[in-house]
This record gives C-alpha cells, sequence and structure tokens, in this order.
C-alpha cells in the first residue's frame, strides 16, 4: 500500500506578532499587518506536513503540497519541499475574488480532483489567521470523502487508516476508509528541520502555479458559496478599566467589604 498524499498549506502572517503590528481595517473588514511582520507556514500546516512525510516513510507514496495564495506564498511551498515534499502546486487567488472558508474548500477540492488518484488530504485544524477551522471538512464533503477533525496520531491500517482523535481528556482510535480527509493537531508530532542542502535544492524546484486555465471552476457557483457566509462586523472590543480602593478599620474588615463588592459585581 503506498499513498498519494495532498497537504493543504495557507500562508499566514506571523503568528507571533503582536497585535500593535496590525492595523484594523473596519470598512473591508480586515486586519492589515504593517510590513514588519513575516509570512509564514500556518502553524498547523506544518505538523500537517510532518504527518504526510511520516506516512511516506513507513507506507511509501507521494506528498503533494498545495497552497491557495498570492505569488508569493511559493514561500512556504518550498519550505514544505525543504522539509521533504515531494511537489508543490500554487493556485494564485487573484483568479478568484473574495476567499471564505467554503470558497477556498471548493477551489482546493477541485485541485485536488485535477491532481488525481489523491488516496489522503491532510490540513491543519485551524489556519493561524482566521482560524474558522471549516476548510478541511468542507473539501470532505465536497470530495464525497470521510473526514475525522483534529486527530494527534495517523497510521496506516489494514489499507486504510488508524487515526487517534483529540479529546479534551484523551484520545480515540478510528479507522478510516481511504481516500479520506483529516485534521491535525500540534499534538500529533514535531516537524522537522529542513536541512541547508534541501533548502537549496527546494528553491531550484518548479512550483507550478493553476489559475482557471487549470481549473476552470464556475464563478456563479463562487459567488452562490460566498453567500454562505456573511462577515458582519470586525472590531476590537474596548476594555474598561476601573480603580476602587476599598477601605475599612482594620484589614480584615477592608477584606470583607472588597469580597462583598466582588459578590455584588458577579467577580466571585
Ligand atoms: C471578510 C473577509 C475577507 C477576506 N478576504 C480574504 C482575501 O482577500 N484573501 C485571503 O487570502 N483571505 C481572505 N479572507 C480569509 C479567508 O476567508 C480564509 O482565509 C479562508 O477562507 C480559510 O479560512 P481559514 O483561514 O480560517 O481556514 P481554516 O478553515 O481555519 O483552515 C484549516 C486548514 O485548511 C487549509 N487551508 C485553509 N486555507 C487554505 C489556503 N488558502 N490554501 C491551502 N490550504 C488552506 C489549511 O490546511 C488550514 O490549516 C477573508 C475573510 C473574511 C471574513
Amino acid at each position: 500500500m503506498t499513498m498519494n498524499i495532498v497537504v493543504c498549506v495557507k500562508q499566514v502572517p506571523d503568528y507571533e506578532a503582536p497585535a500593535s503590528a496590525y492595523r484594523l481595517d473596519r470598512a473591508a473588514k480586515r486586519f492589515i499587518p504593517n510590513d514588519s511582520v513575516a509570512k509564514m507556514l500556518s502553524l498547523f500546516d506544518e505538523h500537517a506536513i510532518e504527518g504526510a512525510l511520516q506516512l511516506r516513510e513507513a507506507l511509501g507514496g507521494k506528498v503533494t503540497s498545495v497552497c491557495l495564495g498570492p505569488q508569493d506564498a511559493t514561500l512556504v511551498l518550498r519550505k514544505t519541499l525543504a522539509m521533504g515534499g515531494d511537489e508543490a502546486i500554487l493556485i494564485d487567488e487573484a483568479a478568484w475574488g473574495a476567499l471564505n472558508p467554503f470558497v477556498t474548500a471548493h477551489i482546493l477540492a477541485n485541485a485536488i480532483r485535477k491532481i488525481g488518484d489523491v488516496d489522503l488530504v491532510i490540513c491543519g485544524r485551524q489556519a493561524s489567521d482566521w482560524d474558522f477551522g471549516i476548510v478541511g471538512p468542507t473539501i470532505a464533503e465536497e470530495l464525497g470523502w470521510g473526514a475525522v477533525a483534529v486527530i494527534k496520531g495517523l497510521s496506516g491500517h489494514d489499507g486504510g487508516l488508524r487515526v487517534e482523535r483529540l479529546l479534551d481528556d484523551g484520545h480515540e482510535v478510528m479507522e478510516l476508509a481511504l481516500p479520506a480527509v483529516v485534521t491535525v493537531s500540534s499534538e500529533m508530532n514535531k516537524p522537522r528541520y529542513a536541512p541547508i542542502q534541501k533548502v537549496i535544492q527546494a528553491k531550484r524546484k518548479t512550483v507550478p502555479v493553476w489559475g482557471p486555465a487549470e481549473l476552470p471552476i464556475d464563478a456563479a457557483h463562487l459567488d452562490e458559496l460566498r453567500g454562505r457566509l456573511d462577515l458582519v462586523d470586525l472590531f476590537i472590543p474596548e476594555i474598561e478599566a476601573k480603580c476602587e480602593i476599598v477601605s475599612g478599620e482594620n484589614e480584615a474588615d477592608a477584606g470583607e467589604k472588597l469580597a462583598l463588592k466582588m459578590r455584588d459585581a458577579r467577580l466571585v
């Protein structure tokens, strides 16, 4: 049994950048990072690639990473190649208009169909920027495949997969027929560092760019998918801070008064 694995990877702004590095454009409903914020591979997608590489090492096969993103997203695709991926494909987002998770999943599902003979799609449990957590399961629905979300273990089993699905207080073990989609959590593995020779080799590899010529997608259907979700507002909540000194005849009395005030304010 060999595995033809596709890993969906997203390029995101540095998820460790401070909030002050972003500006909110409330009218466009977007957070805009300043120029100092680096672009990187979404956190859980690094674990998704590592999981795919380990599965390929155990069973044989091929790992292809796919990113729907801007032209410079070849950066994260080259990282997946340097980690050990076999091929990478960029789908140029400029061709498809505004994205939402359903539009993204539809375009990625079309790319997976075009790649052909795919056994397994691995996604991150959620993207490090918008965190919808929708794309992976929606790809499964688009393709009519089985899916398990938020897994921490993955191995081949009897022509299918055995996965460990993360729970609050442990995990459950499930068997999944192929083809299938899984979304992975960071508990699954420790992503490997890419050795410098592989980084250099990855820079020389060709990353094909797909657009409407390779993926003829009905624009009216994309509009319908866009209509499924309306982001009404995006804002930074105003946090009000008040300071009140509670005094009393002595420390015990002040403590009692403080406790009563906190109870009245439903803080305890
Ligand atoms: C009003 C609004 C405007 C937006 N405008 C834009 C825009 O102009 N351009 C833009 O890029 N985004 C835009 N977004 C964000 C975009 O909708 C989401 O990034 C996208 O739909 C996926 O949702 P998510 O990132 O939360 O993915 P999740 O569902 O959290 O992602 C889970 C996993 O799916 C996979 N995945 C997700 N996205 C991709 C991808 N692009 N390529 C490959 N794999 C992926 C990864 O494996 C990821 O770990 C906008 C969002 C809103 C609400």
